[in-house]
C-alpha cells in the first residue's frame, strides 16, 4: 500500500528539519547575524490575554544570560561586519513599565535596547485599545446578555453573559478591529463603553509612558528611540495617503518631543501580512533606516533592512530561554 502523503511527509519531517539546521549553521558561519529579540511589556499582570508581559525577575534572568552569552548591539548601531552571532534587544508600544521596570534592569546587566513608542497614547491615561478591549469584556463583573455591532456594514451580535462567551467575543472584536481604521475602531469602543458601563479610565497598570518616563529612557546611553505610528493600526488595512500619515506623523511627533533624528521604525502587529510593500517604501521615503516587522528570521547583509524580522520573548525563566534562543538561532 502507497502511504498517504501525511505520512510521508511526517516522515520527511526530521530529515528536513536536520537540512534546515545544517543550512542555517551554514549561513551563520558565512556571515554571522543579528537576532532581533522583540519585548512588549516588564510588569507582572492578574491577566495577560496577548502575553506581553515578562516578569522583571525572569526579565533580569533573560538579560543576564545575554550579557554572559552573546555580543549585544543596538538597532540604531553600524553593526559592520559582525564577527560572531549578535543580539538586539527591542520593545514595541511604549507601556510606562518600559521606564519603571525594564530600564533599571537594563542599566543593570548593561543591555543595550531600543523602544519604539506610539505617539497617539503619549502622555495619555488611554490605554492601548487592545489592553481596553481586555478591560471591558474581561474583567470579572456583571455583564449584559448580548453585545451587537450595530455597524452599517455589519450587523453582528454575540451572546455575552459567561466568561467563555466574552472570550470569544474578546478574540473576534480584537481581529475585527485590526481591520478598520482608527475613526472606526474608535467608535466600536466606545458603543463597547456604553455596553459594559465601565467608562473610560485607563488603569494605572497599563498605562503608555508620559513624557518625562520617556525623557528618562531617551537619556539612558544604552537606548534609542523609534517610531511605531500614531494609532497603532494595521498598515495594510489602511490607504496609501492614511499609511503615510500613520508613518510620518509619528517620526515628526518624536523628533519634536526628543530634539534629535528619530531613524528606526517597527510596524504594528509587524507580521507579513500587517504591512505592505507601500508601508516599506513610505518608512524609506519618510527616513527610517532600519524598520523591524515581526516574523521569525535572522538578520544578514542580504536581509531587506525595511521588514528586519524578529523573534517575540515570552515569560520564559532563564533556561527556557536559553532553548528558545538556540531553536532562534539555528532553526
Ligand atoms: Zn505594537
Amino acid at each position: 500500500m502507497a502511504p498517504y502523503p501525511g505520512m510521508l511527509r511526517a516522515a520527511c519531517r526530521p530529515v528536513r528539519s536536520f537540512l534546515q539546521r545544517s543550512w542555517n549553521r551554514f549561513l551563520n558561519r558565512l556571515d554571522p547575524p543579528v537576532l532581533i529579540l522583540l519585548y512588549h511589556r516588564v510588569t507582572t499582570l492578574a491577566a495577560d490575554p496577548q502575553q506581553l508581559a515578562v516578569s522583571p525577575e525572569n526579565f533580569r534572568d533573560q538579560m543576564r544570560h545575554l550579557r554572559d552569552s552573546f555580543p549585544l548591539v543596538g538597532l540604531g548601531d553600524d553593526w559592520g561586519s559582525p564577527r560572531e552571532t549578535a543580539i538586539a534587544v527591542t520593545f514595541d508600544d511604549g507601556y510606562a513599565d518600559n521606564c519603571r521596570e525594564a530600564l533599571p534592569i537594563l542599566e543593570e546587566t548593561g543591555v543595550p535596547a531600543t523602544f519604539f513608542v506610539g505617539t497617539g497614547s503619549l502622555g495619555t491615561r488611554e490605554e492601548f485599545w487592545w489592553d481596553e478591549l481586555e478591560r471591558l469584556l474581561l474583567e470579572p463583573g456583571e455583564y449584559p446578555e448580548r453585545f451587537t455591532l450595530e455597524d452599517d456594514a455589519r450587523g453582528v451580535s454575540w451572546p455575552t453573559a459567561s466568561p467563555g462567551q466574552r472570550t470569544v467575543l474578546y478574540g473576534d472584536l480584537h481581529r475585527l478591529m485590526k481591520t478598520v481604521d482608527t475613526p472606526c475602531r474608535a467608535s466600536w469602543m466606545r458603543r463597547l463603553r456604553d455596553w459594559s458601563g465601565k467608562g473610560d479610565s485607563g488603569r494605572e497598570s497599563h498605562r503608555p509612558l508620559d513624557f518625562r518616563e520617556l525623557a528618562r529612557l531617551a537619556q539612558s546611553p544604552l537606548v534609542s528611540i523609534g517610531a511605531h505610528t500614531v494609532t497603532h493600526p494595521c498598515l495594510s488595512a489602511l490607504t496609501a495617503e492614511r499609511q503615510r500619515e500613520e508613518i510620518t506623523a509619528s517620526k515628526m511627533r518624536l523628533e519634536e518631543v526628543l530634539g534629535r533624528s528619530v531613524t528606526l521604525f517597527s510596524y504594528p502587529f509587524g507580521g507579513r501580512r500587517d504591512y505592505t510593500r507601500t508601508s516599506e517604501a513610505l518608512c524609506r521615503e519618510a527616513g527610517f533606516v532600519r524598520v523591524a516587522s515581526n516574523f521569525p528570521g535572522l538578520v544578514h547583509r542580504w536581509t531587506n533592512p525595511y521588514a528586519l524580522p524578529r523573534r517575540l520573548v515570552r515569560n520564559w525563566d532563564r533556561e527556557t530561554f536559553a532553548i528558545h534562543l538556540e531553536r532562534f538561532l539555528y532553526r
